[in-house]
């Protein structure tokens, strides 16, 4: 059989490779499969400790926080119990298995591996996920899987939906059993949203309390409404944004998640509040001076500025104010 240099995986299969080369081939299935932090990227550069990283997931109030999150690298959290992915950074291995990917704006260290994320799902036979993107980016988005259909034949079956995040629209998608999602407002240099899940139960009304069983059970089978709905925020993501999310009154209910993700690029003097807010970001003495507005029960700090190591992540934490502190975790991987 004459040689092919054709790289489609049967071929590959079916050509005699050789024993030594093996390894070779496998390396770059990996790199190409699993995103690239995993292989040579520069996210492995500014740490130096390729050899002792560890998931380094996080466990608050209940749920599994997990993922890489290194400023202008690479931001894909992820909460398994909830089959949700926030960002796709460079496409982690680990977010394929979730179902539902939240896209905060469109800088590639956060939607960079969207169509590999789709694509692997695809190769894996999984059921085509559903991608959240602002409603305003949703066309674009729509193009770039296009362009990669166009250059590989690829199906990259997904469902694609853009939600705004204007509160008067009040957009939000069901992410089936008790949950939903809402964008919220973020204040980025490119168009941005957060996302807020809710949890959503029905409550016996305050009326029929303390009724005996077979009561509640007869007023139900006459079709009398015996439950209100309650909802109740669970886990905020804020992607990249400035402060002003939080003083932003349509954004009470991110304040008030169960769990917060936040960003918080900057965290000490040799960056000033000026430049943060340049850039778009958070500078964590911004969060210590709105200390008082955040009733969330956890808070989780990402997206970190390269220029930091894991020494000074959780130091800058440990100096944070006794409410804050309390509260606070950071997700360090990649550090
Ligand atoms: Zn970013
Ligand atoms: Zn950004």
């Amino acid at each position: 059989m004459p040689f092919s240099l054709s790289p489609s995986p049967p071929l590959l299969r079916l050509l005699p490779i050789p024993r030594h080369s093996f390894s070779v081939v496998k390396a770059l299935c990996i790199t190409g499969m699993s995103g690239m932090h995993a292989s040579t990227a520069p996210a492995d550069s500014h740490d130096g400790s390729k050899a002792t990283r560890r998931n380094k997931r996080l466990e608050v109030e209940g749920y599994a926080v997990e993922g890489i999150s290194i400023g202008g690298q690479e931001t894909c959290v992820m909460i398994p119990q909830l089959r949700v992915a926030f960002d796709i950074g460079r496409c982690p291995q680990r977010a394929i298995s979730h179902d539902f990917l939240f896209i905060s704006h469109a800088h590639m260290d956060h939607i960079g591996g969207v169509a590999m994320y789709v694509a692997t799902r695809g190769l894996y036979k999984m059921k085509p996920p559903t991608v959240i993107v602002p409603a305003c980016i949703k066309l674009t988005v729509e193009k770039l899987f296009d362009i990669h259909r166009a250059l590989d034949g690829s199906e990259l079956k997904h469902e694609l939906i853009g939600l705004d995040n204007i509160i008067q629209i009040g957009e939000e998608f069901s992410m089936g059993k008790n949950l939903l999602v809402k964008p919220f407002k973020t204040y980025h240099v490119i168009p941005s949203q957060g996302y807020l899940i809710y949890v959503v139960k029905q409550k016996l009304k305050a009326e029929y309390v303390g009724l005996p069983g077979d009561e509640i059970k007869k007023l139900k089978f006459s079709g009398i409404e015996i439950t209100d709905v309650i909802r109740s925020p669970e886990v905020a993501f804020t992607g990249d944004t400035m402060v002003d999310f939080i003083v932003d009154e349509s954004n009470l209910d991110v304040l008030r998640a169960k769990v917060l993700i936040m960003e918080a690029t900057f965290l000490d003097q040799s960056v000033s509040i000026e430049h943060a807010r340049s850039f778009g970001h958070v500078h964590l003495s911004e969060v210590v001076a709105l200390a008082d507005r955040f009733h969330n029960k956890a808070i989780v700090l990402i997206h970190f500025s390269a220029r930091y190591g894991q020494e000074e992540i959780l130091s800058a934490i440990k100096n944070l104010p006794e409410s804050l502190q309390s509260r606070v975790s950071a997700l360090t991987e990649g550090f």
